[in-house]
């Protein structure tokens, strides 16, 4: 595989290799991902009615898998079961994009933002759940320090 040259660095609009994969990374989630259909399709078919909204109003509703609170479907995510993972380097892209895309509704799940917050802290730190989820709390109720000026 041919190493790209120059495209990180001073002279270029990435200051560092890992700005570049990162761009790179995102760019496959909002351009790719974010518009996949079976994505659209799993949170079509996950979605329901519920007298939720402002006054008792219906509104579209999720339910997330992984601890069960019900709320307005914006609130919700559709997360991978197995993380796309890293995409640090050419040779990451074509497992990345597999992971990624690759990918059918069994594969998917409904999550509420904090439980995906939760859950990508675990995949960044190689946490359980569980333990990704201790530490989340920790910090959210740590006191915040005072600044001295
Ligand atoms: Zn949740």
């Amino acid at each position: 595989v041919a190493k790209p040259v120059m495209y990180w660095g001073t002279g270029t609009p990435w200051k560092t290799e890992s700005k570049f994969w990162s761009w790179v990374r995102s760019g496959l989630r909002k351009a790719a991902w974010n518009r996949h259909p079976i994505k659209l399709n799993k949170k079509k078919a996950n979605r329901y009615r519920a007298p939720i909204g402002r006054g008792g109003r219906e509104v579209w509703a999720c339910k997330c898998e992984m601890c069960g609170v019900e709320g307005p479907q914006d609130g919700y995510q559709v997360d991978h079961m197995k993380p796309a993972g890293s995409l640090k380097s050419v040779e990451d892209i074509q497992p990345f994009v597999e992971r990624l895309l690759f990918v059918t509704e069994e594969d998917l799940r409904i999550v509420c933002k904090w439980c995906n917050s939760v859950l990508a802290y675990a995949d960044r730190y190689h946490h359980t759940f569980e333990e990704a989820l201790a530490r989340k709390i920790e910090i959210r109720d740590k006191p915040k320090k005072k600044r001295s000026n």
